[in-house]
């Protein structure tokens, strides 16, 4: 197909790319621009900085990386060395990869060169590949730190900055790494900070980072037709593993992320599991770089069909079709959930997610029904048989919830009331309240969305403050 007939056929052209680039962009599928890349291409094509409120799976990567590129392209192989033209910076290793993918695949036959800084790799080949000069650096802020500081990179020819996933940066205590490696940058550089929700602390960074940005804005990840059936089990701390067995037996499973809070947790839930005679990867910070993308690529291309994982570790990972998401147990972040349960319903796919509950942790459960203006449908309930080592109090108080009022609202992600609107519908989903794990609460269940809310009050970790280029590092950084 020649460019003109590409031109002709692809909605990219419209917003400016051309030559090259549109030809990638067109054989990587992408021809219709999302609403975050219609958004945002153009303004970033003259110049402007960007201000981008989106999530993982709204298109952003493609939406900060083309305008990038096709300024890129046509500048020529002259670099100084150790420079980067471009910085492009992600909380986590897993989407500064996934990232550079993606720019590998837009930049296809165009001749710009691309480096990862992370850590958890060796560094030494890392200098090796910024040596010589590179267009555009993925980064994840400790490493890159580590880079700055040791006078393996120098930042000052950097014309183009992005910060991808700026709420999670924030979570990382990766904040004041972003604003120093920022302040290291050219001057008149242009910058593009997307996060997916709005906290305080962002509103912050975006006044002192960009300079009478445009705001962009999209709906949460779910496109029209895809939905996230979000339920409840009922089940205390000791009984979940027994419980999760059982639901993994259903082959309706097809393709499961396991959340855990914690990452020594992450590792027990998947030696139970292979106890119980199931395959599963884990991934988390404490596993190597070459671990976690093994354990991705096999989740990825199906030969393991159980991923477990911390929500850090599994922030910003965009693979298709996984058609459950099961938390072990609540987040401690009740926003975490949210990015938790999107991993599922994507591209227009239905997802289901299901939250495993012990009594003791109905404070977070609350917090999340804050968040997403819905009580979870109790879909089955384990805490029958009281447990004599608690009180019964304590053990009752949710469920007499669960048959008194909770039973009868099913949920989607966004939070819509079942029923149209006021959830007085007496159905069960089935006998004593159980239903099959892989099922949905029929249609008249399913709640009614009504759009996802930001928190507040969110506790968050706010790292080192005090730590400059020539600081230290703390030990338990992911990257
Ligand atoms: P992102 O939000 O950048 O992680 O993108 C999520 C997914 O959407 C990736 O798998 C992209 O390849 C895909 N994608 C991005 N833009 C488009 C587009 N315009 N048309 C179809 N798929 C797209």
């Amino acid at each position: 197909m020649t460019n003109e007939n590409i031109a002709e056929l692809n909605g990219f052209a419209a917003l400016g790319i051309t030559g090259a680039l549109l030809k990638a962009t067109h054989a990587a599928g992408l021809t219709n621009p999302k609403p975050i890349q219609m958004q945002a291409i153009p303004p970033q094509m003259e110049g402007r900085d960007i201000f981008g409120i989106a999530q993982t799976g709204s298109g952003k990567t493609a939406a900060f990386a083309l305008p990038i590129l096709s300024k890129i392209i046509g500048l020529g192989t002259k670099r100084r060395p150790k420079t980067a033209r471009a910085l492009i910076l992600a909380p986590t290793r897993e989407l500064a990869v996934q990232i550079e993918d993606t720019i590998k695949i837009l930049a296809k036959g165009a001749h710009v060169s691309t480096a990862l800084v992370l850590g958890g790799v060796s560094r030494f080949s890392q200098v090796k590949k910024v040596a010589p000069g590179v267009d555009i650096l993925i980064a994840t802020p400790g490493r890159l730190t580590d880079l700055v500081r040791e006078g393996d990179l120098i930042l000052a020819d950097t014309k183009w900055l992005v910060l991808d996933e700026g709420d999670r940066m924030l979570d990382m205590g990766f904040i004041n790494d972003v604003k120093r490696i920022a302040k290291a940058t050219a001057p008149d550089r242009q910058t593009v900070l997307f996060s997916a929700t709005m906290p305080n602390e962002i509103a912050e960074l975006a006044k002192g980072l960009l300079k009478n940005p445009i705001r962009v804005e999209v709906a949460p990840q779910s496109t029209a037709a895809a939905e996230i059936v979000q339920s409840l089990v009922l089940a205390r701390t000791k009984q979940k593993r027994q419980v999760l067995s059982k639901m993994l037996a259903d082959e309706a499973m097809k393709s499961v992320i396991i959340f855990s809070r914690t990452k020594h947790g992450a590792d027990r839930v998947t030696k139970d599991l292979e106890r119980d005679g199931f395959k599963a990867a884990v991934i988390h910070g404490n596993k190597s770089q070459n671990a976690r993308q093994k354990a991705l690529n096999d989740f990825r291309e199906g030969s393991v069909r159980i991923l477990v994982a911390t929500d850090i570790a599994a922030r910003g990972i965009d693979v298709p079709g996984i058609s459950h998401v099961v938390n072990f147990d609540l987040p401690d972040e009740a926003e975490s959930y949210v990015h938790r349960i999107g991993r599922t319903g994507r591209n227009g796919m239905d997802g289901i997610a299901i939250t495993l509950c012990d009594p003791s942790e109905n404070a977070k459960l609350r917090q999340v029904e804050r968040i997403i203006r819905t009580k979870l449908p109790v879909v089955a309930d384990h805490l029958g048989s009281p447990d004599p080592q608690r009180n019964p109090a304590e053990k009752n108080e949710r469920h007499f919830e669960s048959v008194n009022d909770r039973e009868h609202h099913g949920a989607r992600r966004d939070g819509r009331r079942p029923g149209g609107g006021k959830g007085s519908g007496k159905q069960r989903f089935g006998a004593g309240g159980e239903r099959a794990f892989s099922g949905k609460p029929s249609g008249d269940q399913a709640g009614k969305p009504q759009g996802e809310r930001k928190p507040d009050g969110v506790k968050r970790f706010k790292g080192n403050n005090k730590r400059r280029f020539g600081g230290k590092r703390p030990a338990n950084r992911a990257a």
